[in-house]
């Protein structure tokens, strides 16, 4: 049998100011499988998808509580865990830093080692899937909200994770990119 996708156990996570975010979360996500997470703002969201690739790392002193593919994600497998998940930021100003579109694209596959063929390849792909080639040039600050999480999007894209983990993906999209994303 293989291992689910992700797998939480017991996941308990409290901000250093006191904020409880999380009270014994356990839940597993299979191969395959896609879920959707829904609840109010403040209930926990962000700080649990946060988690699912090991950037909150105050937990890991306590507990290996969230694995992937069969791995508990800690301090000393970051790197094979970030290949495996992608995560889109619910702010897309947290993950644009490139002076254009494309640079920002191609980031993530140059950071796996890839050749600059092959990076050019799979960005080319990741724009033309979100539907934003026309923006390759374009420096990431003057693109609208909507504009700027499809850039966030196609460079998770780019890497080809297997896990995809996406914060709001269609917060300030249109209908139309709302429906495209799906
Ligand atoms: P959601 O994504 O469901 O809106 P969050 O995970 O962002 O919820 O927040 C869960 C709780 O943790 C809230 O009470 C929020 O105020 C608190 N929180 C979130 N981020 C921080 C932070 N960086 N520092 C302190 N408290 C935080």
């Amino acid at each position: 049998m293989t291992a689910p996708a992700i797998e939480v156990r017991d996941l308990r996570y409290g901000y250093a100011d006191g904020a409880t975010a999380l009270r014994g979360l356990t839940f597993s996500v299979a191969e395959g499988e896609t879920v959707g997470l829904i609840g109010p703002n403040g209930a926990g969201k962000s700080t649990l998808l946060l988690h699912l690739n090991g950037l909150l790392p105050e937990t890991w002193r306590k507990e290996r509580a969230v694995s992937i593919r069969g791995r508990a994600v800690g301090p000393e497998n970051l790197h094979e865990v970030r290949r495996e998940v992608g995560l889109l930021f619910q702010d897309p100003n947290d993950q644009l830093f490139c002076p254009t579109v494309r640079e920002d694209v191609a980031f993530g596959p140059a950071q796996l080692g890839l050749d600059g063929r092959e990076v050019e390849a799979r960005v080319a792909d990741a724009l033309r899937k979100v539907g934003i080639e026309a923006l390759a040039e374009r420096p990431p600050p003057h693109l609208s909200v909507g504009e700027k999480r499809r850039v966030c999007l196609a460079g998770v894209l780019a890497c080809d994770p297997a896990v995809l983990v996406l914060d709001e993906p269609t917060g300030s999209l249109d209908p139309k990119g709302r429906r495209e994303l799906k």
